[in-house]
């Protein structure tokens, strides 16, 4: 890569072409050109707003079958989601959770709600997502399966769950995770947060474990301003997570009786039909998103920039695209000039057992996280005010 005074104009000038902007350019920004704004006010007007309504049913019913899970359970965001994935998963106070170091703080929040400690292990470099190696060489190295149990000998706790997640979209190597986890007596819940629309042959990301959980945050692939689901193929547990999620009430024509400590973890309806109007837009987004991808990737190898790239015989989203620069002191100076010019990009997350919480939980040494942790710097990937264009070239 070139070093002049302006070492990164070529990068800025072409996200600039591709976008047809010349103001600021976010990283991501939400598309509302369906029936977002009808299907609001249809709400409005039948003055179903909160936690009561028919469009919270109508979009779980898309989310299954858009993911071909059996269930999905609608929460208030993301992050409620997986903590309910993983109390229903058998996750209790103490016990562990094996998950990556290189994640959004989100997951380790949901897991630390349930009194578990996490266990980070590494992920690969090409996905960004837990290694089955780094998995498995854990669980030799540091626990015994005990009544089918797995329980870690090191710190003598029962390790319950494992959470890998699908960085960017980039769907990981699940089916292998998977297959570990079985093999463990260790339950798989998926943070599916970032993967909407992304596949491992032909079966979507998050139906792979016990529980999926996705997020329809502002900066996600569709959003309805705030929510998240739960996805599960089991229906004593979905029947579970929508009960625990909305109080705990037992119905009844008038009476006021709850049977255990629930949560008021539901999606109002003024978000779920937000949600109905951006899954009728998901498959065309999804193009989009593979055109902008396939730009940046034709450009970034002209330019011998390493970018994030799929496992064969797995499709991404193309959520947030991903590029991987030369060490720390090119990405720290990629990302101070781009923002200086008004192209958002930002760096990969710190790695959790960097942040004061987590500092001290155990980890198997974190080489690939760190490595990308460095290099690894995201980039505008929003829809452009006029993907058309973007399709024809
Ligand atoms: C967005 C996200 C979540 C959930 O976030 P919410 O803001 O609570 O919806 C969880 N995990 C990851 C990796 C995420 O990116």
């Amino acid at each position: 890569m070139k070093k002049s005074d302006q070492p990164y104009e070529w990068a800025v000038s072409f996200i600039r072409s591709m976008y047809g902007e010349s103001g600021f350019i976010p990283l991501h920004r939400p598309v509302f050109d369906g029936n977002e704004r009808q299907y609001l006010v249809d709400c409005i007007d039948s003055n179903f707003v909160s936690s009561v309504g028919a469009k919270v049913t109508e979009f779980e019913q898309q989310i299954a079958d858009f993911t071909g899970a059996r269930f999905a359970v609608a929460t208030v965001n993301g992050t409620a989601a997986l903590h309910i994935a993983l109390q229903l998963a058998g996750v209790k106070r103490n016990d562990e959770v094996i998950s990556q170091a290189l994640t959004f703080i989100a997951t380790c929040n949901a897991l630390s709600y349930t009194g578990a400690h996490p266990v980070f292990v590494d992920v690969d470099q090409d996905t960004m997502g837990m290694s089955p190696d780094a998995l498995e060489n854990f669980l030799r190295t540091h626990a015994e399966i005990r009544n089918g149990e797995a329980w870690n000998k090191t710190t003598g706790r029962r390790i319950a769950a494992c959470v890998p997640m699908h960085t960017f979209g980039l769907p990981c190597r699940i089916e292998a995770i998977a297959a570990i986890c079985a093999e463990w007596g260790i339950a798989l819940v998926e943070d599916a947060a970032e993967s909407l629309g992304s596949y491992v042959g032909s079966r979507h990301t998050g139906t792979f474990g016990a529980f999926g959980s996705f997020s329809f945050n502002g900066n996600k692939i569709i959003t309805t301003g705030g929510g998240g689901m739960i996805v599960t193929n089991d229906e004593t547990l979905a029947k579970r997570a929508k009960h625990i999620t909305t109080t705990a009430k037992i119905p009844h024509p008038f009476e006021f009786v709850h049977d255990e400590i629930g949560y008021n973890y539901r999606l109002p309806n003024l978000n779920a039909a937000l949600g109905c109007a951006q899954m009728e837009r998901l498959p065309w987004m999804l193009q989009i998103k593979q055109a902008i991808a396939e730009q940046y990737s034709a450009f970034f190898q002209r330019m011998n920039v390493r970018m994030a790239t799929v496992l064969p015989g797995c499709k991404a989203n193309n959520w947030l695209n991903a590029i991987v620069l030369d060490d720390k002191a090119e990405r720290d100076a990629f990302l101070a000039y781009t923002n200086d010019q008004g192209v958002m990009t930002r760096p990969i997350w710190r790695l959790m057992t960097e942040l004061e919480m987590f500092r001290n939980c155990q980890h198997d040494g974190l080489e690939n996280s760190r490595w990308l942790e460095q290099r690894v710097v995201n980039i505008p990937s929003s829809v452009p005010d006029n993907p058309e264009k973007l399709m024809q070239v």
